[in-house]
């Protein structure tokens, strides 16, 4: 079904997979984000109302400080747009806004993801 969407999805997250193990990283839409004191024109921000930890790719540089600083590799480098509007943005888990529970978390199989509120 994903595959008849246009625009295509585009994957927040990553497996690693070390065997016998698989590891997701995403982001942890940290307390101390060391990805928003990174970027210095407010790409990335804290929503005061939900914790949650946004970035804003028609505000994005693609200057990459913020890939550097996350501890946890949870930002990746993405082409928006097509033609001569393409331009590199930063990309990472934005918790699905407009769904209750993650979409990772709602189709893992294993059901190893969890999604709860740490305060
Ligand atoms: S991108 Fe990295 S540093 Fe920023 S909130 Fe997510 S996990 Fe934390
Ligand atoms: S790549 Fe984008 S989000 Fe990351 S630090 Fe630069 S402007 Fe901010």
């Amino acid at each position: 079904m994903y595959l008849m969407e246009t625009p295509r999805p585009l994957s927040r997250t990553k497996v690693e997979y070390r065997p016998p193990l698989s590891v997701s990283i995403m982001c942890r839409h940290c307390a101390e984000a060391e990805c928003v004191e990174a970027c210095k024109n407010g790409t990335l921000t804290r929503n005061e109302t939900t914790g949650r930890i946004e970035l804003n790719q028609d505000k994005c540089l693609g200057c990459w400080m913020c890939i550097m600083a996350c501890p946890y590799g949870a930002i990746s480098q993405f082409r928006a747009g097509s033609g001569k509007e393409e331009r590199p943005v930063a990309n990472k888990c934005d918790l699905c806004p407009d769904r209750e529970t993650p979409a990772c978390v709602t189709v893992c199989p294993n059901r190893a993801l969890v999604f709860e509120d740490r305060g």
